[in-house]
């Protein structure tokens, strides 16, 4: 990562900490290694998210129904699935700092490798000399002296006393290009890759034997997949018709990393969208295009996302055409979702596995079969980690009261995915017409959006405080709201109200900073419309 990303990633860390969006798991216990909490403002954001997939993909169509599948299964899914055969990766070890790499993530290297036989001790005698062979790779014009380094912190860690290795053994050295053996963060060799499978096994029930073994869900889809027909029974749906589902899943994956991009613990958005066979490539290309418009609705230009055509060789095996949508992060290019067309593979696979018939019979053509399946696969958390990056800016500004220019850090997330919709400041806490004033406002927006309230520090402070929390609009209550409420409580009825729809109130705008006087009976409708 180059440092100005590297930098940009660093704030995006400390700020979701400092405001209460992500924290590590256990913290206090040193944390667990891909598992993450979200905060107070990040479950809003997360909430706000899946709220809005689910909108568009069920409540504002016709053809897709909800599902909520349990997260252990039938074991028997997993096999038919092929999860329990082929879903692993290739894993490699540092042999001198035991971390594991994923072996197709290693960044080829070039460099001068040294090949160490082994070490000579001044103990172990009569016979000194210990045949254990490591390699160390140092980059093109680098002395050997750096690789010895390297090999004697590799002997120490198999035990040996440094001040008793008289000498490293060197059987060669030779100039390598591009080579994916040895760790890109000190050169050590790695192990042969192995491979590893990704679920995380448990036992149901008391007895822990085969007989008892199942797995934490890697993805929501199977479920979707096993109850095809149940769904089908009571959805009455003809096809083209798909079931959306949002849930956790579980990857044992092998390094963790990029904060929560890749996790161990996450959540899915997925869509199992089953088509007449002969018409996935057309739906492909369909959903490929309404996932695209929906991340610009909910803040991510067109622009920043990247569409991979996967290429043969990368698609899962079952795959007839895949889409990867990704993101520019500030750590690289990275997927968000995997549209994929996946054939009728599942639905065959379970209806052999569980001896139950799986088709579809087609009232038009009297025939029975098994649609194909088009899915939108999205992951919850990276998505919101793309929210946080593309939102996240840092900007000089004036400070409105003392002139004095200063750094202010504002998260620009557009209004409906914001976690809280307005702060809501009486402009002095100790007049209590402000505050009353103020509270009735709050209590008038609670049922409708989450707002703020805040009356601590100088209304600058308190606009610095929600920008950095993202929220689009700062209410102010002052003493001109005050003026509103007079004429309006020596109105007619001469009965005083709770909140004047007439008493105009300052909002100020998160990205402009502009300052506006608005009617209370306007906000309200203004602000329903804006975070909708
Ligand atoms: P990757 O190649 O990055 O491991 P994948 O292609 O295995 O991802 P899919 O199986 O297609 O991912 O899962 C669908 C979506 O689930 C991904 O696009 C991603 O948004 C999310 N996802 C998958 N694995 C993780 C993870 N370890 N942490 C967070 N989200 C994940």
């Amino acid at each position: 990562m180059a440092d100005a990303s590297a930098a940009k990633m660093e704030k995006i860390v400390a700020l979701c900490k400092r405001r209460g969006f992500i924290f590590q798991s256990s913290e206090i216990y040193g944390g667990l290694n891909g598992a993450w909490d979200y905060g107070p403002l990040g479950t809003e954001l997360k909430r706000n998210l899946k709220d809005y997939w689910w909108r568009c993909m069920t409540q504002l169509r016709d053809d897709v129904v909800g599902y909520d599948g349990s997260i252990l299964m039938n074991a028997a899914v997993w096999k038919a699935s092929g999860h329990v055969d082929t879903f692993s990766d290739p894993m490699v070890e540092c042999l001198l700092t035991k971390k594991r790499y994923r072996a197709d993530q290693i960044e080829p290297q070039s460099g001068t490798a040294y090949y160490y036989k082994g070490i000579t001790t001044s103990v172990n005698l009569p016979s000194p000399k210990i045949d254990m062979p490591f390699t160390v790779l140092v980059p093109k014009g680098k002395p050997e002296a750096s690789a010895q380094k390297t090999a004697k912190q590799y002997y120490v860690s198999r035990g040996f006393k440094e001040e008793e290795i008289t000498s490293l053994d060197l059987e060669k050295s030779e100039q390598v290009e591009n080579s994916t053996k040895f760790n890109p963060e000190n050169g050590a060799q790695l192990s042969e890759a192995k491979v590893f499978n990704l679920m995380f096994k448990t036992y149901v029930g008391a007895t822990e034997d085969e007989s008892s073994v199942t797995y934490l869900r890697p993805e929501t889809a199977q479920a979707m997949f096993v109850a095809f027909k149940n769904v089908l029974e009571v959805a009455r749906k003809k096809l083209p018709f798909g079931i959306a589902q949002i849930g956790k899943a579980f990857r044992n994956e092998i390094n963790p990393r990029n904060f929560t991009f890749r996790s161990r613990e996450f959540e899915q958005m997925e869509l199992e969208f089953f088509v007449k066979p002969g018409t996935g490539p057309e739906w492909l290309e369909k959903w490929k295009e309404e996932r695209l418009a929906w991340y610009e609705a909910i803040g991510i230009p067109r622009a920043k996302i990247h569409v991979l055509t996967v290429p043969d060789a990368d698609r899962a095996f079952y795959s007839q055409g895949t889409y990867d949508l990704e993101y520019e992060f500030p750590f690289g290019i990275q997927e968000l979702e995997g549209i994929a067309h996946r054939g009728n593979y599942d639905l065959s696979q379970h209806a052999k596995a569980s001896g139950k018939p799986l088709e579809y019979f087609d009232e038009e053509s009297k025939s029975k079969y098994l649609p194909e399946v088009v899915e939108p696969s999205a992951g919850v958390d990276r998505t919101v980690l793309a929210l946080l990056c593309e939102a996240f800016a840092e900007e000089t500004v004036k400070d409105e009261e003392s002139g004095k220019e200063e750094t202010r850090t504002v998260l620009r997330f557009v209004p409906r995915m914001a976690p809280v919709k307005a702060g809501i400041f009486p402009l002095l806490k100790n007049k209590p017409e402000l505050v009353a004033k103020a509270k009735a406002v709050q209590d008038a927006l609670r049922p409708l959006m989450k707002v703020s309230y805040d009356e601590a520090g100088s209304i600058g402070k308190r606009y610095r405080r929600i920008d950095e929390k993202g929220t689009p609009f700062g209410i102010t209550i002052d003493f001109e709201t005050l003026e509103g409420a007079k004429a309006a409580s020596t109105s007619p009825t001469g009965q005083p109200i709770a909140i004047g729809q007439t008493d105009t109130v300052t909002l100020r705008h998160r990205d402009s900073m502009k300052q506006e006087r608005i009617a209370i009976g306007d906000l309200l409708g203004f602000l329903v419309v804006a975070v909708s």
